[in-house]
């Protein structure tokens, strides 16, 4: 089946033409700039890739020049629409309304829509691709695969935080999580590759990018998440803090004359390995660095390994053990030095890493030697794919 995979920013549009039976990606690109001027990527995988300039007013544009483009009778890899079965979207948020994937209707939209304060950027960036989408493709099914929706498992004692809980009677305040998609897809793959037994299995999925998150998955569910009602929470990432206590925020806000919000954009934009190193959110930048001998840059990588260390070991107390542990996302997949380093806190858990094998990058690959307690895992994540198969499983 065909399904293209939208994934919307405020000014972005991200997309994929999957064909799911084969699992090969047959166009990917972007729209950007979108509202400012535009600029469409088109990136056929058997063919030269394409930038066109036309402009792009809106995301009803995007789409429609998206799916000019995929149909070109020159450049395209489709004869007309109707050979999309269905279109995936990205969504970030459903509250508590949905623990899976949904089809998309009227009703589902609006359910979205109510809980546009979770993700004030996101939520209505996702609506207009939506919308966009069911207005050029009225008769495809559309599917609404959500960030959050993976987490819904999670046991009440996970995901209450300690606040008068009329807080989350009233207004839903609670541990959410994201990367669900991620998560889920990794967590998959990692019980094949471990050869574990679905059922009776104890997975720790470490999302490393620029937004960070550690997942722990018993029996193939979410059980426990680092990030919380919103991705602010948890592991240290390349420009937001992860956990603080609370208290710094009046201390700091007092100190500089900062608002709460003014507070709030210092944690999500320029804390992380960021502020600390004062160099880059980026760990190539990070490891150049630290290899010129600059301190807050060695300091700032040993703090973000430290802190998923200390969620690994949290997570295999919560699940009473751990059988495999898995790497993802642009660090995870990439920077063996990173996995290392947090591997080398799991000793005690009688974890060995295969240096050899730690060297390799964006493959997956099994890292950890055959005698290893614990099975250690690299595995590329691939969010769209896993977007294009829940949309299959909802549509078929
Ligand atoms: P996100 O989707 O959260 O923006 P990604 O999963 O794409 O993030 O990860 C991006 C990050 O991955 C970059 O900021 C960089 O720190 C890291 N990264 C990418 N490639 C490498 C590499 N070869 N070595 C080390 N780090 C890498």
């Amino acid at each position: 089946m065909k399904v293209l995979v939208i994934n919307c920013g405020s000014s972005s549009l991200k997309y994929q033409l999957i064909e799911t039976d084969t699992e090969a990606v047959l166009v990917s690109g972007l729209c950007e700039r979108i509202g400012i001027d535009g600029r469409l990527v088109y990136k056929p995988a058997n063919g030269e890739k394409r930038i066109f300039d036309d402009p792009l007013p809106d995301h009803k544009v995007g789409v429609s020049n998206v799916i000019a483009a995929l149909t070109n009778p020159e450049y395209g890899v489709i004869k007309d629409l109707s050979e999309i079965e269905a279109v995936g979207h990205r969504v970030l948020h459903c509250g508590e309304a949905f623990k899976e994937s949904v089809l998309i209707n009227d009703e589902v939209i609006n359910i979205i829509e109510g809980v546009t304060e979770f993700g004030p950027l996101h939520i209505p960036a996702n609506l207009i691709g939506i919308r966009a989408c069911r207005a050029l493709m009225p008769d495809v099914p559309q599917v609404a695969v959500f960030d959050t929706s993976f987490h819904m498992t999670m046991p009440k004692k996970a995901y209450v935080y300690a606040i008068p809980y009329k807080y989350y009677e009233e207004y839903r305040v609670r541990r959410y999580g994201f990367h669900g998609t991620s998560h889920s897809y990794v967590s998959k793959r990692c019980i094949e590759l471990a050869g574990l037994d679905k059922d009776n299995s104890k997975v720790i999925v470490c999302h490393l990018g620029n937004g960070a998150s550690v997942t722990a998955v018993l029996n193939g569910k979410s059980v426990d998440t680092s990030m919380g009602l919103s991705p602010l929470e948890g592991l240290v990432m390349g420009t937001r803090s992860g956990d603080i206590d609370p208290a710094c925020l009046e201390f700091i806000a007092k100190k500089e004359g900062f608002t709460l919000p003014e507070m709030v954009n210092v944690l999500n934009k320029k804390s992380g390995v960021f502020g600390v190193s004062g160099v880059s959110s980026d760990f190539r930048d990070l490891d150049a660095a630290a290899k010129e001998g600059n301190e807050r840059a060695i300091l700032a990588r040993e703090m973000f390994c430290y802190r998923v260390a200390k969620y690994v070991g949290a997570y295999a107390a919560a699940m009473n053990g751990v059988d495999a542990i898995a790497f993802t996302a642009g660090v995870g997949e990439n920077d063996g030095k990173v996995r290392k380093m947090i591997c080398d806190y799991f000793g005690y858990l009688g974890v060995k890493v295969d240096d050899e094998k730690n060297a390799i990058r964006g493959e997956e690959v099994m890292i950890s030697t055959a005698d290893s307690k614990v099975k250690v895992l690299a595995i590329p994540t691939n969010e769209e794919l896993a977007i294009a198969q829940e949309t299959v499983a909802l549509v078929k």
